[in-house]
Formats: C-alpha cells, structure tokens, sequence
C-alpha cells in the first residue's frame, strides 16, 4: 500500500511562486503523471515529495502519515534522475548494489535482488560494465533497476528518458508501462512531452505556473480540457482556437469565427447554454480539435465552402489548413483526401467536438 497525498503545497524561490496550493492524491499502485512546460513547478513538486525540497506550507503524506520531518532516505521512496546519477567508478551491479549494501542486507540477498531486477529489465548481460560503456538507453535503465532494488513504496521519475532520442524514447516509454504494471509500485513521472504523458498515465496532472490546471484520465483531459490552457497543450497538432460570436435568425443557431464571414450550423441549445453561462459577447472563444472539423469534396447541406492552405502528409492522415479570413482552421482528414492547396472544399465542425471557453478565465463552458 503507498498512497501519496499533497494537501495545500505552497513554495517559493525567493519571489517566484512556483507550487501554488497543490493538492491531489496519488493512488496505491497507480501512474500519474505531471505534465506541463518548462518552469511551472512539476520537478520541484516531486522534489518535495521525495523530502529533496523543503514547502513553505501545506502537507505531504506517504500512506497517510505526514513525512515533511522524515529525511530523504527515510521516505521510502526512490527517485530516478534524467541524468542517471550513477557512479562511474562502480559497474553497474554495484551501482544497483549500493542502496542495498547501505541497508546491511546480506551478500547472498543482494545478489539475488540485483539479479532479479537486472533479468527483469533485460541487463544481467551488463552487470560487470562500468556506466562509460553503456547506452544511454541501457543507462537509464540501470538508473531505474538501481531505484527498483529496494522495493520502494513510490517511485518518483524526473524526465527520465528525456534525454534519449525519439526512438529509443518510445522503446523506453513500452518498456516503463510493463515494469510499472509487474512491479505495483505507485509511480510519480514529470514530463513535458505530452505524448508520453497520455502514453504512460493512469492520470495527467496538468501544470501551469505552478498551479494545477486540470487532473484526470488521458482520454478526460484530452476529450474535456478544463480550460484553454490545457486544451491547447494536450493534442497534436494544438486544437484550433477561435473568437466565436453567436448569430441566431430564422431559428437557426450558428457559430461564426474570428469576426469573418465563415459561420457553422450548430444545435439551437447553444444559444442558451452560452447565454447562461453569462459571458461577454466579445469573449467567448470556440476550441475544435483538427478531427472535429469535417470535410466534404462535395457541397453538402450543412458544410461551408472553404479554401484549402497548406496540407501536410503524415502517412497515416493528413492535416490540411482551410482559410478562414486571414487565419486557418485545421482539419485532419485521410491520406490525400485533399489533393492540392488552393482547392475549394467543404467543411463543417462537429457540435460534439466542440469546446467554448470564457477568454477572460480561460475556463471551458463545455
Ligand atoms: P523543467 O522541465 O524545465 O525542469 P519544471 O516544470 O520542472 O521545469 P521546476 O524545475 O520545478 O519546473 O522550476 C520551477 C521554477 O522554479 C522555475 O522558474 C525555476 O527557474 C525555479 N527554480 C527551480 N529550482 C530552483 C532553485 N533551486 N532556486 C531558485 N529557483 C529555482
């Protein structure tokens, strides 16, 4: 059982406020990661649950029990560094050794505990190797084996395959999923690449100058962004975003974007859903990912003729960029399905798909 709770978690550098009131729990045996740009606070955070940071305030709990007074070592939980942290001057079966000889445990066990958690990630061949000699990709699974042996409640793992090029990443990210799910341990990631995020979490805590912006499943923070930052963070390419006003006449509802003449058909529900959530006119901004706006070669009813800019071919689909004043509206649509820029095609976004955010907070209408 290793459940970690953040309650109220307050910290500063100096001026800069870089964890601002973070509370969430992380499961017995789950994945959760933390995911956000560079700076917003996610290594400080699982610095402090390790105890290699002090909080100004708020609480952390291992298992129930509040560990800010507990050192480090005796947070029993491991924390694995993007930049491996071995010692160089020791092969990797005492690199892996080290925090249990620093345990006292007996030659015998250790041998067998390094062994086991070596063939498990497939480096009992490299035992005998000094860190020089490895990969960066085999490195970095020392660095995980030496966090492994001890069996810790928690794992904590800072961009830990960060630094390994994209297709050893993801050899890396396959190989983390099945050690996490033989192993049980409740695991802590920080991330920025958010591929990796939705790849590995049970959960996505999402950050954002310290702040938590959103927490939930993949699919949940992809599907249900809580607000625009994380709408435009999580998803590639970014979801399009743009100023929408509402027109009504003649019982039809239509969502016209960025003040140009381009309007699309949307449920006559809108109009009053919009109204309720009272917000200003001018700042109501409409979120549709590149899936949610549909093309057709042909008119259609329903479909609005646009231009189509530039299209990129990612071999298993394409995005293709459609005018709309002096902006783009990006579809992802089949392989080719679009042949040339410059064609006319039509188009229409899926109410089902689409998002409407308050501009001034940020925060999603539904
Ligand atoms: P990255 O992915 O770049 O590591 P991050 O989201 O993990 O970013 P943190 O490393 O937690 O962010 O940093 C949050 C903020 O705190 C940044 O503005 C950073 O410059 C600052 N910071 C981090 N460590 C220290 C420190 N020891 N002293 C002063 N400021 C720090």
């Amino acid at each position: 059982m290793a459940e970690i709770e953040l309650r109220n978690v307050d910290k500063h550098f100096g001026p800069v406020h870089v964890i601002r009131d973070v509370g969430l729990t992380v499961k017995d045996k789950e994945f959760v990661v933390f995911l956000g740009p560079s700076g917003c606070g996610k290594t400080t955070t699982l610095r402090a649950i390790a105890g290699l940071e002090d909080i100004d305030s708020g609480d952390i709990l291992i298992d129930g029990k509040p560990v800010q007074t507990l050192r480090a070592a005796e947070r029993d939980v491991a924390f694995v560094f993007q930049n491996y942290a071995l010692y160089p001057h020791l092969t990797v079966y005492e690199n892996m050794a080290f925090p249990l000889r620093a345990v006292r445990m007996n030659r015998a066990e250790i041998d067998t505990t390094v062994r086991s958690v070596a063939g498990s990630l497939g480096i009992n061949h490299l035992l005998k190797r000094r860190p020089s000699a490895l990969s960066g990709g085999d490195m970095q699974r020392v660095a995980i084996g030496r966090s492994l042996v001890r069996r810790p409640k928690g794992i904590l793992l800072d961009e830990p395959i960060g630094s390994l090029d994209a297709k050893l990443r993801e050899t890396m990210r396959v190989e983390l999923k099945r050690l996490h799910v033989e192993n049980g341990s409740t695991s802590v990631y920080v991330t920025h690449d958010q591929v990796e995020a939705m790849a590995l979490a049970d959960r996505i805590v999402v950050m954002h100058e310290g702040i938590l912006q959103q927490l939930g499943t993949p699919a949940d923070v992809y599907e249900y962004p809580a607000n625009m930052f994380v709408a435009q963070f999580v998803g590639s390419p970014v979801m399009n975003m743009k100023t929408a006003d509402i027109r009504e006449a003649a019982g039809r509802v239509q969502v016209g974007l960025d003040g140009t003449a381009v309007a699309f058909d949307f449920p006559a529900e809108l109009a009053g859903k919009l109204s309720a959530a009272n917000v200003q006119k001018d700042k109501l901004m409409l979120g549709v990912r590149p899936e949610g706006v549909l093309i057709s070669r042909d008119a259609k009813d329903g479909y609005v003729q646009l231009v189509a800019g530039i299209i990129e071919p990612l071999g298993s689909h394409d995005i293709v960029d459609l005018k709309v004043g002096d902006g783009i509206l990006r579809a992802r649509t089949k392989s080719a399905f679009v042949s040339a820029s410059g064609q006319k095609v039509w188009a229409r976004i899926d109410p089902g798909q689409a998002h409407f955010f308050d501009v001034t907070s940020g925060i999603s209408l539904g």
